[in-house]
């Protein structure tokens, strides 16, 4: 086993609305390892984005934080004075997010925003810190890299884009990389291309990916554990391999049902059926039990506990409990 990187113990972020608070992630337990790659999937709504931004201490307010850590090398990120955490986030961590034109600033050239995090942190002259960026530019593949740093974010394309949030994480070397749905948006063929690079390039560096994903495939190619959310809560944890050889949570068997298969060409697509829950209506017990095809009669009153499997996986099912 690796260096132990990143451990999130119990974390839990509810929002407050009109209806009363809505918890969007619920007591999860992850551990990530030094330069190992944790895929986090599920449906749209299932808590993945939430649960990055809770790490990182960047929910915002109707959201909270109301329990658990988040430890990077042992000392709680959550924990921290906000100006502590934001050189966390400056050196030591770093987030990409699924639509760059949303995190790139619209009227700062390309140039300020790449250097941006040599400057700030590692104290770099402004000229040191464009000849690093212009270099940064040229690695993740930008044409021209040097008209580019004058240029700004509406001259690229949503792939450029993308490189350029690629480039800024990347700039400093981070231990951590949260990438939250990073291909999501660019067209279909470049995604591959995208995440790759962004694999590469973290790879040479040393750097640990939570990758947070919507994509069976892209988990397949690129991950080296995967835990599968689904409202709020982790319901399944395996290494990948033992993950794609037989999921243990229905969820998680329905998610890989619903894919399409280049080894079984005739095989019929079955959709898990219904939608993922409102997170202000959750139903009671197995948040799943509504949709789920083996339900029966602890589910729907209560919660099952993370039992542990063989292979180093982990299921959140009463069907598990012996
Ligand atoms: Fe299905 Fe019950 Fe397992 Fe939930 S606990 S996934 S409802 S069998």
């Amino acid at each position: 086993m690796g260096q132990r990187l990143l451990e999130v113990q119990g974390l839990t972020t509810v929002f407050d609305g009109p209806a009363g608070p809505a918890t969007a992630v619920d007591g999860v337990d992850l551990t990530l390892d030094r330069g190992g790659v944790l895929a986090v999937v599920g449906e749209s709504g299932c808590g993945k984005t939430v649960l990055s931004l809770s790490i990182l201490g960047l929910v915002s307010p109707p959201g909270r934080v109301t329990a658990g850590r988040a430890l990077l090398d042992g000392v709680d990120i959550l924990a921290l004075p906000e100006g502590e955490r934001r050189t966390i986030r400056g050196r030591r961590a770093s987030m990409i997010f699924q639509e760059p034109m949303t995190a790139l600033n619209p009227v700062l050239t390309i140039g300020d925003q790449v250097s941006e995090p040599l400057r700030v942190h590692a104290g770099a002259s402004r000229a040191e810190a464009l000849a690093a960026a212009e270099a940064m530019l040229g690695r993740v593949g930008l044409p021209e890299p040097h008209r580019r740093l004058a240029g700004y974010p509406h001259e690229l394309s949503g792939g450029q884009r993308q490189r350029v949030m690629i480039a800024m994480a990347l700039m400093l070397s981070p231990e951590l990389l949260i990438a939250d749905e990073p291909t999501t948006a660019l067209d279909v063929t470049v995604q591959g291309q995208i995440l790759e690079l962004m694999l590469d390039l973290a790879r040479d560096a040393g750097t640990a990916i939570l990758l947070v994903t919507h994509n069976l495939g892209v988990v397949a190619q690129t991950a080296d554990d995967v835990a599968v959310m689904y409202a709020g809560r982790v319901v399944e944890r395996a290494p990948v391999a033992a993950f794609f050889q037989g999921p243990a949570h229905p969820y998680a068997q329905g998610l890989l049902a619903s894919l399409p298969r280049v080894d079984a060409p005739g095989r019929r697509l079955s959709p898990i059926p219904g939608t993922v829950p409102s997170l202000a209506a959750l139903p009671a017990g197995c948040h799943f039990h509504p949709r789920c095809p083996h339900a029966f009669e602890p589910c729907s009153r209560q919660t099952p506990p993370l039992i542990a499997l063989s292979g180093g996986r982990q299921a959140r099912c009463w069907l598990h409990a012996s």
